[in-house]
């Protein structure tokens, strides 16, 4: 299935035409999908309780969308081809008619466990291909997924489980990460001691690792698949029914449990797809996400297989076996689009461009990056040694609550500019608004980042607690969705993200994001990654404490620092030079791979003893480790 929009001006009349008639924008898209019943309303929404619904009345089942509505055209097309952790063991290909299949039998399995629409499943799974399986076998029965990323610990999962009062979880007896192999099941039975909801539990095979398995709770996933056959008709659900719980990021705080629905989050998890990526029929496409993540559940699962395209999973790190296994596995498939995050870019630059560079990567058409300000220095490291210079890099801005990319370029389509998020897509009103809450007009321009029209894949609520999603989201700016980020728009219109607004520094009056000022600490050489944080300073009200992680450990600390100042000095000015920086070997952040501030931002101000959640840390050893540093800096 093509892309809808294949020119500039295209995109331009789209886009008119879209905030003009909205309704009729988004019906005309919906129309191509199949459902059992057509909508009798387009759209019925307010921000102030809020509520939001698109095509209600409307009745369907998203998996006839992925799967059944293929077979006939494109059945025997690669649906997933899934890369294991480990190059030699075998890889697994499966066509539309396989997945078909497999979705069918799982979903037979979880309704002979007593599994039914509405229940909540929790999937706590490495990236397998029975992980995409499982998404999908829910959504069969009208079951409400909410998966877990497979890192978490037995404490996260056990909160997850709990705010949602699953009934069953998917897991496996132990999964693969580059060289380690984390007991994932003997996790969960360390959850499962806290979560009375969960009746079953099905157990998948994959390291062979003995495992504990309780009578009449624990299943083999292997047994059971031997009981059921593979006829399953898909249940059917209503536009709004919800689709999946996902707990966000916690780069801000406590995760929030953001609720996605059925008939929306479709229409617009595959236009998105198609669009900004500008998919081509046959073309391989890897999204280095994991399906624990939003982009994992909106662009591995979701919108490529809606498209009818080819996704890739993949199982493994980055640096495992080597730094070069991004770059083999794009050379092994004739990858065409590749999307992946600055933290990984930056972690991969640290190697050398002579890594990329011993692979053609011919394959190549189009570069994405999600999750995080890109720095101008990563930007161009990409554009540069991956994509040799003749691929497009859509820098896609959007969050979990979002259900899909919000303000992109298309892939080729819109001019691009590093850093730059560029414009919003067809149906997507984003508006600036200064912290009054009042609208800021006209170009050159710069404030809180809201938008202040639905689009169809927007999060209906945050699970069990509406109030909490009003408060969060819709009560800081009237009938605004206020996304909690700080944005630009340059002379031309084009959108940059300054990054999240609690963590704009406010030195002597001038305010600054903090996507600006890592930028141009980051265009040091020796400068890999840097995070910045505001602290209280007598004079200037806050100064500023930058954190930094080098190439090369610096054999004079001094030098650095000052090299680090001028860079700021000439990109910036003289009012952005941090006060201190800190040399460090890593930085706090969530498991999702985004910088963790807030506690930057304690240890800058010399409060260490409580650090808030910190349930989505990843390593608390690189925690301790700043901690210390911090002190010996005083
Ligand atoms: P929490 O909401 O729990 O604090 P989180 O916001 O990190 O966590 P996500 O929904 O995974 O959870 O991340 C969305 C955020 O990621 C956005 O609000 C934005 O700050 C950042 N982000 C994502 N993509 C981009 C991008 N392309 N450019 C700049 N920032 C981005
Ligand atoms: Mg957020």
């Amino acid at each position: 299935m093509q892309p809808d929009i294949t020119s500039f001006d295209e995109y331009q009349k789209q886009y008119q035409y879209s905030v003009e008639n909205p309704e009729a924008f988004w019906a005309g898209i919906a129309e191509k999908f199949t459902w059992r019943k057509k909508w009798d309303e387009v759209l019925n929404w307010n921000f102030r309780e809020p509520k939001v619904e698109w095509f209600k009345g409307g009745q369907l089942n998203i998996t006839e969308n992925v799967l059944d509505r293929h077979l006939e055209e494109r059945g025997d097309q690669p649906a997933i081809i899934w890369e294991p952790n480990d190059p030699d063991e075998s890889n697994i290909v499966l066509s539309y008619i396989e997945l078909h299949i497999k979705v069918c039998q799982l979903a037979n399995v979880l309704l002979r466990n007593g599994v039914t629409k509405g229940d909540r499943v929790c999937i706590y799974l490495p990236m397998v291909p029975e992980l995409a399986i499982a998404l999908l076998a829910c959504a069969r029965i009208g079951a409400i997924h909410s998966v877990v990323f497979g890192g978490f610990s037995a404490q996260a999962l056990a909160d997850r489980i709990n705010d949602s009062g699953c009934k069953m979880l998917l897991t496996a007896d132990a999964s693969y990460r580059g060289a380690k192999t984390s007991p994932i099941k003997e996790i969960a039975d360390e959850a499962l001691t806290q979560t009375p909801t969960i009746e079953k539990v099905l157990v998948l095979r994959r390291t062979g690792t003995e495992v504990s398995m309780t009578e009449g709770r624990d299943l083999w996933w292997h047994d059971e698949l031997n009981e059921v056959d593979s006829d399953n008709e898909a249940v059917t659900v209503d536009a709004e029914h919800p689709l999946f719980i996902l707990y966000t990021s916690g780069s801000t705080g406590k995760p929030k449990g953001v609720v996605h629905t059925t008939g929306g989050y479709m229409v617009y998890t595959d236009y998105t797809f198609r669009n900004v990526f500008q998919y081509q029929q046959g073309e391989i496409y890897w999204c280095t996400a994991d399906i624990g993540w939003i982009t994992g559940h909106s662009y591995i699962v979701y919108g490529p297989l809606l498209a009818g395209a080819t996704t890739l999973m993949f199982e493994g790190v980055p640096t495992y076996p080597d730094a070069g296994r991004y770059w083999e596995v794009i050379e092994k498939y004739g990858v065409n689009i590749f999307y992946t995050s600055p933290t990984a870019i930056r972690s991969l630059e640290a190697f050398g461009p002579e890594i990329p560079e011993k692979f053609e990567m011919k394959s190549l058409r189009v570069l994405g990056s999600v999750g995080e300000p890109i720095n101008e220095e990563a930007w161009h490291w990409y554009d540069e040694h991956v994509g040799r210079k003749r691929c497009p890099i859509v820098d896609t801005w959007w969050q979990t609550e979002n259900g899909g990319i919000l303000i992109s370029p298309l892939a080729g389509i819109t001019p691009t500019k590093p850093g730059y998020a560029m414009l919003p897509l067809p149906g997507v009103q984003p508006v600036l608004v200064d912290n009054e809450g009042k609208i800021i007009e006209g170009n050159g321009v710069e404030g809180n980042l809201c938008l202040k029209f639905p689009w169809p894949g927007m999060f209906r609520t945050t699970w069990g607690d509406h109030e909490r999603c009003r408060q969060n989201y819709f009560a800081t700016y009237p009938n605004l969705y206020f996304t909690g980020d700080g944005c630009k728009r340059d002379k031309e219109g084009y959108y940059r993200i300054m990054g999240r607004v609690d963590d704009v520094i406010n030195v002597s009056g001038h305010r600054f994001g903090t996507a600006e000022i890592e930028n141009a600490i980051d265009e040091h050489p020796n400068v890999i990654e840097s995070a910045v944080v505001g602290y209280p300073h007598d004079i200037k009200g806050q100064a500023i404490y930058a954190y930094v992680i080098c190439e090369h450990h610096p054999e004079n600390e001094t030098q650095l620092i000052a090299e680090i100042n001028q860079s700021v000095n000439k990109i910036i000015g003289p009012i952005a030079r941090p006060e201190k920086i800190q040399v460090v070997t890593g930085l706090p952040k969530t498991r999702s791979g985004k910088i963790m501030r807030r506690i930057l931002r304690k240890i800058a101000e010399g409060e260490t003893g409580n650090l808030g959640d910190t349930s989505t840390l990843l390593d608390p050893e690189v925690v301790e480790e700043i901690k210390a540093g911090a002190l010996k800096l005083k």
